[in-house]
């Protein structure tokens, strides 16, 4: 593997490691370690040359290229061989402007960017493409990996399962039992990953899992593993790129163990730091009240933080209390100056439902962020001419059971505005008419 980029530890202690070690800690400081690219050989390339080159392969349907991830290859993962690459074509997913929800909730110039139109149904696969593109390269240069596996609130184990199926690699699945969704539970069951339904919460499957990759011949894909980060960081460059290059006023996100927030950061700073564009965006992080540790830590200013133990949230994919990549987040709160708000769930699920009535199919995640976004603009932290991007994180598709619960007006102890129930009636025109 060449030196283009490598692992160092998040706390600069300045160990490196090759990309393609088994290796997820800094053996001096414990920290976590990050992709770091060397941006002077980057710099060789203009502003300009670098948004052609991204440009152009927007166009190409076939090839590694026509993933939004692999367009970005020399930013995210140059040392891969091609033919390792294992790719769904995730990326280039839509960025549909929401006026008519926008002006309900303050911000007339919305934006959603549809990370859930992906294979697996969510953002996930952005990094999975990666992870599993690099353990793939490593097998078959001869290092015993035996497995993958993972903990996961529902996504990451269907994009690992899925992009691990099509390599020929094991997976290994510990889910949280009875906390994923029916969909995103049988999504890795179809895909023939040994799934483990664990008694315990997220963070009670992330300890076991840790445990379980001491084991050198597992390989670790969960979010501290930063190849995904590496993939994940492209949403923040397409957005920008899908706005002609412009950078929006705000980007904002739903944020459980916190991978995703640190990779949009990474991904905007790489392009600031290139010249790609002159001033970065304001990133706000949403979460949900009954899974708010980074919500408590930013309202003393991330002067202290404790774990949580997270109550049930309908915003499953998030409901995490002990966050791994909390010191990466809080980094990219400081250089963005970022803002962190909480909904509770009789907000998101109306929120959501509203969302859907103006054309969306809002994953409860997505819902927490929209009504993260209509706060903020009632507090005047977003101004009504911001332009405002918010990342919907899964497909709506895969949270079946919650939208039918909220119309049938059954979500306990929740308000639901929006209900909207099947009228039955008998087979008859004039029965129909009576009803419309
Ligand atoms: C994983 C996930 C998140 C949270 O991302 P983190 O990197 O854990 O902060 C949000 N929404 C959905 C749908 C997810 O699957
Ligand atoms: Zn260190």
């Amino acid at each position: 593997m060449n030196e283009n980029s490598w692992l160092e530890c998040i706390r600069g202690c300045g160990v490196r490691h090759a990309v393609d070690e088994v290796v997820y800690h800094c053996e001096q400081c414990g920290g976590l370690l990050d992709v770091v690219h060397d941006t002077e050989a980057l710099l060789q390339h203009s502003a300009q040359e670098w948004k052609d080159l991204f440009d152009g392969r927007t166009l190409l349907r076939t090839g590694i290229y026509a993933s939004g991830v692999w367009a970005k290859k020399e930013w995210v993962c140059p040392q891969i061989p091609d033919d390792t690459v294992v790719s769904f074509n995730e990326g280039n997913t839509p960025l549909v402007s929401a006026r008519l929800l926008g002006r309900q909730i303050g911000i007339p110039d919305l934006w959603v960017k549809q990370c859930g139109n992906s294979h697996t149904g969510s953002f996930k696969d952005l990094g999975m493409t990666v992870l599993v593109s690099m353990v793939n390269a490593m097998i078959r240069r001869g290092k015993p990996i035996k497995a993958v596996a993972c903990a996961s609130t529902g996504d990451t184990s269907a994009a690992l399962a899925a992009y691990a199926a099509a390599a020929g690699i094991p997976a290994i699945i510990l889910l949280p039992r009875n906390k994923v969704s029916p969909e995103q539970l049988i999504q890795p069951l179809a895909n023939g990953a040994k799934v483990l339904a664990l008694d315990a919460d997220f963070d009670g499957c992330m300890r076991v899992v840790q445990e379980l990759a001491q084991d050198p011949s597992i390989y670790l894909a969960n979010s501290m593993n930063s190849l995904r980060m590496e993939g994940q960081k492209t949403v923040g460059i397409e957005i920008v790129q899908q706005f002609g290059w412009q950078v929006p006023d705000w980007i904002i996100l739903p944020a459980g163990n916190l991978g995703n927030v640190s990779a949009l950061g990474k991904g905007l700073l790489l392009m600031f730091e290139l010249g790609l564009i002159d001033r970065l965006p304001r990133i706000a992080c949403a979460q949900a009240q009954n899974a708010n540790p980074f919500y408590l830590a930013f309202k003393n200013g991330f002067s202290s933080y404790q774990p949580v133990v997270a109550k049930t949230s309908m915003a499953s994919a998030i409901q995490i209390g002990a966050p791994v990549s909390y010191e990466r987040a809080v980094k990219v709160m400081h250089r963005f100056e970022g803002v962190v708000e909480q909904v509770s769930e009789e907000e998101l699920a109306n929120m959501c439902a509203l969302a859907d009535r103006n054309g969306l199919y809002c994953c409860p995640q997505t819902g927490v962020a929209l009504g993260v976004a209509q706060k903020l603009a009632a507090q005047h932290v977003i101004e009504a001419n911001e332009r405002v991007v918010v990342i919907s994180t899964a497909n709506g598709l895969k949270f079946s059971q919650m939208k039918t619960a909220y119309h049938a007006g059954g979500l306990k102890d929740i308000q639901a505005h929006y209900v909207n129930a099947p009228i039955e009636i008998e087979a008859d025109v004039r029965a129909v008419l009576r009803c419309l």
